[in-house]
């Protein structure tokens, strides 16, 4: 079979594995509807920082007890079939039902499988190149990358899967400060039985707090930050999604007012109101992306944290585990504190926008030259609902794309696996050919 157009994807996580997974989904299918060689199968190489493509932070640097936030019959690679996952546990001696929430090991586990296995089939077509991507060049004729060692490769498009900055965070005085609890080995460096102050009180919190309550009985572990607002918690098995915000995009108030809407009515019938968040949540890429730009500022402004938590929610087992150290007394919850009270600070705030300088190498070039640029809200990179990279002149050329965290401006919804299988399905539509 002859070979189509070579993509090159940048980042070794788990959005460079759901891409290359789309890509060859959406081959296959252009196959079938128009001949094997009107849609060629795409030469696909990952760049990766990292040896092992396929974990990257999110499953590669977890503890054995931190586990997903989402239900294991929603993370299969393949979009057309959701049980692919639980199939993969099953063969490898897992049962696991549709509603568990796994380890993050495991489910990295089966990232990992999935990709050597494709690059397996693929007889040389999906290949790894480990190594730093330093530059994109994209023009009328095609794209190339440069890497740190000085290898060039050629491409017909560019994905950019780079992941999740550090947080943003600011010197506190602390004697000892964590600015990334996910560097390899962080945690490592904290002290027997030090007070520790985390700020920020999400789901990096939550791991990073159980993390440190296993390792260390005599510890002392407060968390802080601006609105004390916690993950909730995911019903012990899922409910039917509710009826979501079909139709045409339309105000941030008028969401809103159908959100409330949709919440009374729930209760009033006795069904939870994870399934309204549920059944909103596929629909607001779509009414992110109809929105004013001033709707979105007043979003992230006034709803975004609020939304947040009781869209990103925590597995039932690990609300358990962090409340029984609140009621232990080993975890407390302040709404003020002077980090010179503690030992250690630790910053869970969340990844920082890919915008942020310095971070990447990669990125700082590409800002340089106006080949991307930030979208208004300052929180990651200008681009269209398929992901494709805009310009700082606003332009696209149809060669350089982009997923994860660093749509986070453009798209509001796009760190989670469910979100990154739709944009790794619009990419790979984006750039088949025949399709
Ligand atoms: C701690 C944590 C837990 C999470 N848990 C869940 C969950 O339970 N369920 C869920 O749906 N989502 C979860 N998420 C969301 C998560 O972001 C996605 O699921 C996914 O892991 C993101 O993968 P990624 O490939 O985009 O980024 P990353 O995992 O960050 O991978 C990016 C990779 O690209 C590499 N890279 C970056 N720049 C370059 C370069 N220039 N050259 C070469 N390589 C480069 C990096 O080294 C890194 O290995 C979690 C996120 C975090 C941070």
């Amino acid at each position: 079979m002859a070979d189509g157009r070579t993509i090159v994807i940048i980042g070794g996580g788990a959005s460079a594995v759901y891409v290359a997974v789309a890509l060859e989904e959406q081959a296959e299918r252009a196959r079938r509807q128009t001949g094997a060689d009107a849609a060629p199968a795409p030469r696909i190489t990952i760049v990766s920082a990292e040896p092992a493509v396929g974990r990257g932070l999110a499953y590669g640097r977890a503890d054995a007890h931190h586990r997903l936030n989402s239900p294991a019959g929603k993370m299969s690679v393949t979009a057309g079939d959701e049980s692919h996952f639980l199939r993969w546990c099953a063969e490898h001696g897992h049962e696991i039902a549709a509603g568990d929430y796994v380890p993050r090991r495991l489910f990295g586990d089966y990232l990992e499988d999935v990709f050597a296995c494709l690059v397996e089939r693929s007889g040389g077509r999906v290949r790894v190149v480990q190594g730093e991507a330093v530059d994109v060049t994209t023009d009328a004729s095609g794209a190339g990358v440069a890497l740190a060692d000085g290898t060039a490769l050629d491409a017909d498009a560019v994905v950019l899967a780079i992941g999740n900055p550090p947080p943003v965070t600011w010197p506190t005085g602390a004697p000892l400060q964590l600015d990334d609890p996910w560097a390899p080995g962080a945690l490592d460096a904290i002290p027997v039985g030090a007070r520790v102050l985390m700020i920020g009180t999400g789901l990096t919190m939550v791991d990073v707090a159980t993390s440190l309550a296993r390792r260390d009985d005599g510890i002392s572990l407060t968390a802080t930050s601006r609105h004390l607002l916690l993950p909730r918690v995911h019903l012990p098995e899922p409910a039917a999604p509710g009826p979501g915000l079909g139709g045409a995009p339309r105000p941030l108030g008028r969401l809103a007012a159908e959100l409330r809407a949709q919440l009374r009515e729930a209760e009033a019938a006795g069904v939870p109101w994870q399934a309204v968040i549920d059944g909103m949540r596929p629909d607001l890429m779509r009414h992110w992306t109809g929105m004013s730009l001033a709707d979105r500022r007043r979003f992230v402004a006034h709803f975004a944290r609020r939304w947040d938590v009781h869209r990103h929610r925590m597995a039932g087992s690990v609300h358990d585990e962090l409340s029984g150290l609140v009621d232990a007394g080993r975890l407390r919850f302040v709404a003020r504190a002077d980090p010179a009270d503690y030992d250690v600070v630790v910053f869970c705030t969340g990844p920082g926008a890919v915008t942020t300088r310095g971070w990447s190498r990669l990125v700082d070039h590409l800002l340089d030259k106006g080949r991307i640029a930030p979208e208004p809200l300052g929180l990651g990179l200008d681009a269209d609902e398929n992901g494709e990279a805009r310009a700082a002149d606003g332009t696209s050329d149809g060669r350089l794309f982009a997923i994860g965290h660093a749509l986070r401006g453009a798209l509001w919804e796009t760190t989670a696996i469910g979100e990154i299988r739709i944009l790794a399905g619009r990419i790979a539509a984006a750039l088949t050919p025949s399709s």
